[in-house]
């Protein structure tokens, strides 16, 4: 996974979702010390979770902010951060390996986002820290805008 390039354009992460619905909040205020290290997809609780790119499974777990949550190493050693999940797909588990589109979980309101309009937040961390994801959606879906 570390030796594939990283991706030029990768595909929404909820399903039924377009790039266009989804706000540009990368580096928004969050709070007094902390900004957005993603974007939020918003969706009907329950809505299924998919991978974004390939990549293999480092973490499942229920934890601070962003309750249940799924790790997933990508190309180019890119991790991958989807939060907020109502719940986790059957079998899911650390060295899950995954090809893009396969299912982590559901929309939900877990951790943070408790008692907020369910969605899914999605970050991308590189070498250098985290990224705005949202241009790699629009760039996979021209003319979907
Ligand atoms: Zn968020």
């Amino acid at each position: 996974m570390m030796q594939l390039p990283a991706p030029t354009a990768i595909s929404v992460p909820v399903q039924g979702i377009r790039p266009r619905q989804i706000g540009d909040t990368f580096g928004a205020p969050r709070g007094r010390d902390r900004t957005h290290h993603g974007v939020d997809i918003f969706a009907k609780r329950g809505t299924p979770v998919r991978a974004a790119t390939q990549g293999v499974v480092v973490a499942v777990r229920d934890k601070g902010l962003g309750g249940k949550q799924v790790w997933v190493m990508g190309p180019a050693g890119q991790r991958h951060y989807y939060a907020h999940l109502d719940d986790w797909a059957p079998g899911l588990a650390m060295g899950s390996l995954l090809q893009p589109g396969d299912l982590l979980g559901t929309v939900g309101d877990t951790g943070n986002a408790k008692g907020t309009p369910p969605h899914l937040h999605y970050g991308i961390y590189g070498r250098d820290g985290p990224f705005d994801p949202l241009p790699l959606m629009h760039a996979a879906s021209p003319g979907k805008r």
